[in-house]
């Protein structure tokens, strides 16, 4: 016998009833973003590698977890480990008026090792604002996954902010930096000795002991800062307070990819361990256009992972809500047509409706109406047909079968329904 198909390791299905709080989170992520200003952006799920290489030559999700192959075509293709370069390169491509803000909802793929929160197929919804280096436009990103956070049901929730510095003051740093950890190379982790003087920054990203010990005593860029950064930093802060978003000064954040310019920042769900509190983050990518190929163009982003914030929601004990609950179910007693004609018409008057098939019992008809958890089943026997009625029975509150005209049905319906 052949192995049974199974989904790849690292993915997973997601089936009506469960993914109805998939359905909330993203239409909640829409409106959140519409409120803003940001239009829907749809890019491809696959680029040209080169794409996804331009934003971290040094990071782990471009060297080792990337999935890419080449074409029938003949051409070198990764799916997409991330979203922010893919928008970027729509960008440069269609050079649309600044500033341009755009939100994105979609799958990422990343090789990496799967565990609790860490998949190899997962999502993102997020934002991007490009043409604009006014810091308050950092303040807005942050707000807007803050407040949609909030909306969603995540209470247990803090954001961390750094200043990452820019080409003027980040290299001066990097030297402070690397000095620091040269002369305590011995004590990091394998990895990183290795691989220090390719990206000092990486360090500081660690989540190893030897290398936190080692961190934990390093200078801070924040502390290294030109007056143009701090002061861009202290805007950001002020905002975020003014904004009543908590946030935190997290000294060592600087985030997986190297594009980041100034503000970074996360979002911890504490409601989780610390190997899935990442609930998403971004930051200021002055830099990444312009490396692209583009013209020199600030910008600034966030991305949220689905699936963590839906584990924090459940961390939190906020049970998602079934809002796709059935209005009524047809229960036809004469041979189907009544069901199919009288659920397509209720439908199209914009019911939510569903039917038994098969010329099922009248048991099995009223069994399979209460496991769909419909409030109302409609009754329709040779009685009903014969006076142009349909039984009514409210299958939550029980009580008396009412017979209401046909005609009159979907105004009744409405009343009861609310
Ligand atoms: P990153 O681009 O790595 O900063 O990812 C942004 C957010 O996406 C993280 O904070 C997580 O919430 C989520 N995320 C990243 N990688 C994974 C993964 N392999 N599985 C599930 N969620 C992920």
């Amino acid at each position: 016998m052949a192995e049974p198909l199974r989904h790849p390791p690292g993915t997973f299905d997601v089936l009506p009833g469960e993914s109805a709080a998939w359905e909330d989170l993203l239409a909640l992520f829409a409106r959140v973003a519409a409120a803003a200003g940001y239009g829907l952006v749809i890019t491809p799920t696959f680029e040209d590698i080169r794409v996804f290489q331009r934003i971290g030559e040094s990071t782990d999700v471009v060297r080792k977890e990337m999935y890419d192959f080449v074409d029938k075509g003949g051409r070198h293709i990764a799916l997409r480990p991330e979203v922010t370069a893919s928008v970027a390169r729509a960008f440069i491509e269609h050079r649309p008026p600044l500033p341009w803000k755009a939100w994105y909802a979609g799958s990422n793929f990343r090789f990496e090792r799967p565990q609790a929160g860490r998949f190899r197929e997962f999502h993102q919804v997020g934002v991007e604002a490009f043409g604009s280096a006014d810091p308050d436009l950092d303040v807005e990103v942050v707000t807007v996954g803050w407040d949609f956070f909030r909306a969603l049901g995540v209470t247990a929730l803090e954001v961390q902010v750094n200043s990452l510095g820019d080409a003027k003051c980040r290299p001066a740093y990097r030297e402070l930096l690397l000095a620091y950890l040269r002369d305590r190379r011995d004590e990091l982790c394998v990895d990183h000795r290795a691989r220090l003087e390719e990206n000092p920054l990486r360090v500081l990203d660690c989540k190893k002991p030897e290398c936190r010990a080692v961190t934990a005593g390093a200078p801070r860029q924040a502390d290294h800062l030109c007056d143009e950064c701090g002061a861009h930093f202290e805007r950001v802060l002020g905002g975020l307070r003014q904004a009543g978003v908590v946030h935190q000064l997290q000294p060592f954040l600087v985030r997986g990819l190297d594009y980041y310019t100034r503000t970074a920042f996360e979002y911890a769900g504490l409601a989780l361990g610390s190997a899935q509190d990442a609930l998403g983050g971004g930051g200021r990518y002055d830099g990444l256009v312009a490396a692209m190929g583009g013209p020199d163009t600030p910008a600034v982003g966030l991305a949220l992972g689905v699936e963590r914030a839906l584990l924090a929601l459940e961390a939190e004990g906020a049970s998602a809500k079934d809002r796709r609950r059935l209005d009524a179910f047809v229960v036809d007693l004469t041979g189907g047509e009544a069901a199919r004609d009288l659920s397509t018409s209720l439908r199209r008057e914009g019911f939510r409706v569903d039917r038994a098939f098969d010329s099922r019992s009248a048991k099995a008809q009223f069994k399979a109406a209460d496991r769909s958890g419909a409030r109302l089943a409609l009754v329709v026997g040779p009685d009903e047909t014969e006076a142009g009625t349909v039984g009514v029975k409210d299958l939550t509150a029980g009580g008396e079968q009412v017979s209401v005209p046909r005609s009159g049905l979907a105004a009744h319906l409405r009343a009861v329904l609310g």
